[in-house]
């Protein structure tokens, strides 16, 4: 009965299942029609007729409990089988809330099958297949989507109870090991959690829409606290790095709300550098050029974050007035002992250069690693050999001259 595609196709009056069977797939009416039909006391009744692009037999995607009603063509009808695999597989990958409301409205569902009439009852000795995993499975995914909303939930009201920070990186000049400026790095310090990284919530954020409101909040703590930070750089043009989602990046108000902020605290735009990745140029190439074209005009400059780990090589990216390259710690990590690594940050290095642009090298955590890079002729770097990022405050309790 199976074609190529995949497709079943089934002759008028035909049983696709019964209930009480056994099943691991929904089907998709792709032509044709079937009738559903229930059973009241030994009497089939049709419970509703389905064609082109419905869908039955979904309950079984939930759990592997019996059909609850028999299914029959009225005509003769191409069926698309949905197996549970798949949409397992799916389900794995999606939001964890929508899971959940999917998995509560399919057992809603099949409950209400179930009083309409009594289930075929399992083989002596069987366990139901719904039993015990469905239960422990229910209970992980109410955990997973409990959790998110209350990190949602937290994240919202985040903002107002000031609970994010910034913590300062210092980045370094290879040649003379002097802070030439510092990167701006977010943390929530939770009431209960204590102090959460960005990768726990800044996905959320994304997706929730506040990350343009944290954005600005970041752009507006970095610019008041620059003007006492920048004591502790010893650079005749220190700076301070941002980082932009993409979200903020294909705002048409980001660059008036910078030129504000500004100033308000009374910033040189080549002061502030923003940090960006590629992925807001592959999606939105006019909006991000017109957009990153403006700050530049304003004076700031833009670093390409992460280099290395994205799709587009630096030529593709050549039409954008990035001035900075940062090689993704990866390559850094294994630079010592991976050739593939010495040759992508190399020939990025000496590419860099002929663009005029500067390089940063991220993750830095050896002096070998320093000594290499300079080697190779890398201008700047940043990690936990020079220093951990750290909260304003901290600095404050060092001497200016002691900061790594
Ligand atoms: P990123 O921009 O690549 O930031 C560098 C990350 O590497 C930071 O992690 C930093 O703490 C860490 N790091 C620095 N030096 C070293 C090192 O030597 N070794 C190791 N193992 N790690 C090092 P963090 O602070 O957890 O930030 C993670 C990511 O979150 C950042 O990656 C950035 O993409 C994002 N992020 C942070 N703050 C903001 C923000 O204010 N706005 C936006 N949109 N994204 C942010
Ligand atoms: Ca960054
Ligand atoms: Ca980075």
């Amino acid at each position: 009965m199976h074609n190529d595609l995949d497709l079943m196709v089934y002759p008028k009056g035909e049983t696709v299942f019964r209930r009480g069977d056994a099943g691991d797939c929904a089907y998709l009416v792709q032509k044709g029609a079937v009738e559903i039909v229930g059973d009241y006391d030994g009497q089939e009744v049709r419970l509703s007729v389905l064609g082109e692009g419905e869908l039955f037999g979904e309950v079984a995607l939930i759990d592997e409990g019996p059909r609850t009603a028999t299914v029959r063509t009225l005509e003769e009808t191409v069926l698309v089988p949905v197996p549970r695999a798949e949409v397992r597989e799916l389900l794995d990958k999606s939001d964890p809330v929508m899971r959940l409301f999917l998995l509560v409205v399919l057992e809603r569902f099949r409950d209400q099958q179930h009083y309409a009439g009594p289930r075929r009852p399992h083989p002596a000795g069987e366990t139901p297949a719904s039993g015990e995993p469905r239960t422990s499975e229910r209970t992980r995914m109410m955990g997973e989507a409990t959790q998110k909303l209350a990190l949602a939930h937290g994240l919202a009201g985040a903002l107002s109870r000031d609970e994010f920070e910034l913590h300062y990186q210092p980045i370094c000049s290879l040649t003379s090991g002097d802070v030439v400026g510092f990167e701006a790095l977010i943390r929530w310090r939770h009431p209960h959690d204590g102090l959460i990284p960005p990768q726990d919530f800044l996905w959320l954020a994304e997706q929730t829409g506040l990350i343009r409101e944290v954005g600005i909040w970041t752009l507006e703590r970095a610019c008041r606290d620059w003007p006492e930070l920048r004591a502790f750089a010893a650079s005749s043009t220190p700076f301070i790095s941002v980082n932009m989602s993409p979200a903020q990046l294909i705002s048409e108000s980001l660059a008036e709300d910078i030129l504000k902020m500004m100033e308000k605290y009374r910033i040189h735009p080549a002061e502030l550098k923003l940090e960006l990745t590629e992925t807001v140029m592959i999606e939105h190439p006019e909006l991000a050029s017109r957009i990153l074209s403006r700050l530049v005009e304003l004076g700031s400059g833009l670093a390409l974050d992460d280099y290395g780990t994205g799709y587009s090589g630096l030529q593709h990216l050549q039409t954008y007035p990035i001035g900075t390259l940062k090689i993704d710690r990866g390559f850094i990590t294994s630079l010592l002992q991976s050739t593939h690594s010495r040759e992508i940050v190399q020939s990025s290095i000496t590419l860099a250069h002929s663009l005029n642009m500067q390089v940063v090298a991220e993750g830095v955590e050896e002096d070998p690693v320093r000594k290499f890079l300079s080697k190779m002729g890398c201008d700047f770097a940043q990690g936990y050999f020079y220093g951990h990022p750290r909260p304003l405050n901290e600095y404050r309790q060092m001497p200016h001259d002691a900061n790594g």
